[in-house]
């Protein structure tokens, strides 16, 4: 028993571990839930996180090696730039080649091809004029500072980006900036969820993203359990929410009662934020989207509403969707829908790097294929 609880505690020897003790006790709680969930059949429990940032910490905290035989993580569309299409990866791209625009940005978009092969470093390498902000208040600023230009800020996100991006353009109309543009490329996650389960799927329970939650509240997700009898959780970022979050899933699993539970309450409430909801409402319409390797999917997106529509930079330049082929091989498509895992991936680690990345995943610092790259599988 000592060498057991000496093995243990081991595992949470990294400075990510806060509490080493409720870790532990956590990891006991899965280990003994996942024996009786999976005996005697050999029964596999697949759960699936919807969000980049826990992607990341389940990879960095060493969870996914930790788990028991049976239990899997997969990763869900929840890096929204690993979810963005191609098709839009393309037009952000025409957009950068336009003349007198400045192309704002956050890092992640930056190495991301388009079908061409080309990226908006490349681009910038080549004289568009391409520059990474920390906030889009940041690009509304050069805005203000470069009449004579026009100044494209590149939204993509879920819930938890869209509010300060929907500020942004409400002030920008409030000063009447005319030279402020943002491509509506915005995502939501409980139709992503909906469009998961409504085909076949192998998910056993969601572990579900603590900030987009903060926006939206715990009840949005209420459709998951109650129609699709599916467990969830939202759970907090750091590594011992997570481990509780999965301890929770199991549970219900086991008590085969599937509902919509809370482990980050200390930020998350059923009803969400009225106030970014409101901006939200007031800015956005609910639109449909392309997702990645899926296609167009109806109102899972956001694009402006009414008084707000002259800020949609595709609409102010006509750039138009069409439809562009995934880069040859890439499986992240099939890794964001949660039917391959990286290492199922021909690619991954030969000719697909992250100092030379084929897809997305790879790209992006919360994709999949990043995460088992840097942390291993
Ligand atoms: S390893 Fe590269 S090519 Fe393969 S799925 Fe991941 S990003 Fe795409």
């Amino acid at each position: 028993m000592a060498t057991k609880t000496r093995k243990i505690a081991n595992k949470f020897e990294s400075p990510l571990w806060r509490d080493k003790t409720l870790a532990a006790n956590a990891l006991r709680e899965i280990e003994k839930l996942v024996s009786a969930i999976t005996s005697p059949a050999g029964k596999e429990i697949n759960l699936m996180e919807v969000c980049g940032t826990h992607t990341m910490a389940i990879a960095a905290s060493g969870i996914k090696n930790m788990l028991p035989k049976g239990l899997r993580m997969l990763s869900g569309p929840g890096c929204p730039v690993c979810v963005t299409s191609q098709g839009d990866i393309d037009r952000v791209l025409e957009t950068a080649a336009l003349k007198n625009v400045i192309i704002t940005t956050f890092g992640d978009m930056m190495k991301v091809k388009g079908s061409a092969g080309r990226d908006l470093q490349s681009m910038r390498r080549d004289g568009s004029d391409v520059r990474i902000v920390y906030s889009p208040m940041d690009a509304l600023e050069l805005a203000r500072l470069n009449p004579g230009k026009k100044v494209v800020f590149i939204g993509v996100g879920f819930e938890t980006t869209a509010p300060a991006i929907a500020c942004a353009v409400r002030h920008a109309r409030r000063e009447a900036v005319g030279n402020f543009f943002v491509t509506p490329l915005f995502k939501l996650v409980p139709p992503a969820l909906e469009a998961l389960l409504s085909g076949p799927n192998n998910i056993g329970g969601f572990v579900l993203p603590g900030h987009v939650s903060a926006i939206i509240g715990s009840n949005a997700y209420g459709f998951v359990a109650d129609k699709y009898k599916v467990p969830c959780v939202v759970t907090g970022f750091e590594p011992v929410d997570i481990l509780r979050g999965i301890n929770m899933l199991l549970t219900q699993i086991a008590r085969g009662s599937p509902k919509v539970e809370t482990e980050y309450y200390r930020a998350v409430k059923p009803e969400g934020n009225p106030e970014a909801k409101k901006i939200l409402a007031e800015v956005f319409t609910v639109s449909d989207a392309y997702w990645r390797a899926i296609g167009r999917l109806a109102a899972t997106g956001l694009s402006f509403s009414g008084k707000y529509k002259r800020f949609d930079a595709f609409s102010r330049f006509r750039i138009n969707y069409r439809e562009s082929p995934e880069p040859k091989g890439c499986r992240c498509g099939d890794i964001l829908m949660g039917k391959a895992l990286p290492k199922e991936c021909g690619l991954f680690g030969l000719s697909c790097t992250p100092s030379n990345a084929v897809g997305p995943c790879m790209v992006s610092s919360e994709g999949a294929c990043a995460a088992w790259f840097k942390y291993g599988g």
